[in-house]
């Protein structure tokens, strides 16, 4: 079995601890197969979503996009994961708010338990962080930097190219949206006792 099987059978088992609806699809890409785009923080500048130089957890403030690759980059792998809501009709904008509200609380509680199993890893969620009603940027520190989770996009990936090279699917059908997040995490974590999974494929003892 190659080891994105048994990786994807320690996420499947550590997913299955969620205790919020869980995850619809997840995939594994080396961080070196990740393409980093000047485009898509264009995008961010641009402020097509609204957030640029509004929170700590979209640019300017997760800094360049040179020092957003070297932050990803010094992870080994990208567990990409996703979630699809129903929507009454294609333009549902409240329903798209309520997905992505949920969809925040599937990545707070994936934070919760990625504590248990990695000794360092680096969370990234959709459109920046909702933890709060107002942010604090710029004007004082973030009020839980624990719970920041920076915005796929503005780590400059395009969420499409995710999904392509994780093996899942983009869209997921009419009057639906779908919500991407990733954990970069290191390889060698998963060898950790309690983790069960070595990357060479054996058990570990417990
Ligand atoms: S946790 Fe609060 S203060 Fe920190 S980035 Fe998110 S919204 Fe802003």
């Amino acid at each position: 079995m190659k080891n994105n099987d048994l990786w994807n059978a320690f996420f499947n088992r550590l997913f299955s601890q969620l205790e919020t609806p869980g995850i619809f699809q997840h995939g594994i890409i080396p961080t070196k197969d990740l393409e980093f785009s000047a485009d898509v923080r264009k995008m961010c500048e641009d402020n097509v979503c609204g957030r640029y130089k509004k929170s700590w957890a979209c640019p300017p403030a997760i800094g360049t996009l040179e020092e957003c690759e070297a932050r990803c980059l010094s992870y080994s792998h990208m567990l990409v994961f996703n979630q699809v809501f129903a929507l009454d009709d294609s333009f549902d904008y409240p329903g798209m708010l309520n997905g992505m509200e949920q969809f925040g609380h599937i990545c707070h509680n994936i934070n919760t338990l990625a504590k248990q199993y990695f000794t360092d890893y680096f969370l990234l969620g959709n459109e920046g962080c909702n933890t709060c009603g107002t942010c604090t940027y710029p004007d004082a520190p973030c009020r839980f930097p624990d719970q920041l989770h920076p915005a796929l996009e503005g780590m400059g990936l395009y969420v499409y190219k995710l999904a392509e090279q994780a093996g899942m699917n983009y869209i997921n059908g009419k009057n639906t949206v779908t919500y991407f997040g990733g954990l970069l995490f290191h390889e060698e974590d998963t060898a950790v006792p309690g983790n069960k999974i070595t990357p060479s494929g054996e058990e570990a003892s417990v």
